[in-house]
């Protein structure tokens, strides 16, 4: 599938109306790099720091993720990386890390929650982090924040640690950014200053549609009940997007939707210019962005969206099968 798209690799996903949208990938393995020269991705979207942490006996020592986020990012050869900070809990249980039993694991103590009260791992992920970079440009996002306050710690966090590595006398990042995953709806509510103070936002949509819908996303019972182009979901969407360019904070939607071409397509009808997704999709995604406008887009599902329907599905394939005729 990755020949079929290979025209397009050195093309930007340039819409017909003149809108370009950002297309970058998920990684979560030295392993993945290699697809971002493949794929034309402009960058790691997300980088999942999971698995380093899953695929052993004890934690982790500081030098070897220092090594590895290293490596990462000599291998993106000054691409951007976002790493996102390790998300554990729910689906993903440490061996070697006590915890409690939890009624609702997705809904428990995971992710942030976990890195806020337990700071030894987090700040010594961060201090990793930190080292790698070694005078490069660093970008950090935070998991699972579903309230202002989240943020904020987990940033102070992290610029103290970039305080103590500057008294220790290493070299800093070049440029830091800071930014957080939403993932949990109560977070598009948050107050202005969290969008301000984000660097960048990034849409979890896998939880995000999980927690809108309260819908399990590993229950296959009902995880397909609710369309990601359900009319209320592209209006958190919009929502989202909006709050982020009035505080001209960038943001991209990093849930597996992204790679989904139509799904896509109604993200950047909604607003969004940036979508991170698995390699094989980007070649996909910019096809079909590349022969669309999303004007015509927008007002079919602004049309769909006044006519009471529950998805706009339905007429934006309808539209689309005119529009690509
Ligand atoms: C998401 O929730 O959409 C996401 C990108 O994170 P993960 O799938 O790792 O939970
Ligand atoms: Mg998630």
């Amino acid at each position: 599938a990755q020949e079929r798209y290979a025209d397009l690799r050195d093309k930007p996903a340039t819409t017909l109306c003149g809108a370009t949208i950002g297309l970058t990938m998920n990684a979560g393995l030295m392993a993945d790099l290699p697809s971002l020269e493949n794929s034309g991705a402009e960058g790691v979207g997300l980088f999942r720091t999971e698995l380093q942490f899953l695929a052993r006996s004890n934690v982790p020592r500081r030098g070897d993720l220092a090594a590895l986020y290293s490596r990462v990012l000599d291998a993106a050869h000054g691409k951007p990386v976002t790493f996102r900070t390790l998300d554990i809990g729910s689906d993903k249980v440490l061996p070697y890390m006590k915890r409690p039993e939890e009624p609702n694991p997705a809904l428990g103590w995971r992710a942030i929650r976990v890195g806020l009260d337990k700071k030894g791992i987090m700040r010594m992920q961060l201090q990793a982090l930190i080292r790698a970079a070694n005078g490069r440009p660093l970008r950090v996002m935070f998991p699972f924040i579903a309230q202002f306050d989240e943020f904020r710690e987990a940033r102070q966090h992290l610029l103290d640690e970039i305080e103590r590595e500057r008294k220790l006398g290493h070299v800093l990042p070049e440029q830091l950014e800071i930014g957080a995953m939403l993932e949990t709806p109560s977070l598009a509510f948050a107050p202005r200053q969290f969008f301000e103070m984000a660097d960048f936002i990034s849409i979890g949509g896998n939880d995000l549609k999980q927690f809108f819908f309260a819908a399990d996303r590993e229950n296959e019972r009902v995880r397909r009940r609710y369309d990601t182009l359900n009319v209320s979901f592209l209006t958190l969407i919009e929502t989202v997007a909006n709050r982020c360019a009035e505080a001209d904070t960038p943001v991209s939607f990093c849930g597996e939707d992204a790679g989904r071409p139509v799904e896509a397509l109604c993200f950047a009808a909604m607003g969004l210019r940036s979508l991170s997704m698995r390699p094989a999709s980007i070649g996909p995604v910019k096809h079909l962005l590349r022969r669309v406008d999303l004007n015509e887009a927008r007002a079919v599902i602004d049309d769909a969206r006044e006519s009471g329907a529950q998805s706009v599905r339905p007429a934006v394939t309808e539209w689309l099968s005119k529009a690509l005729a």
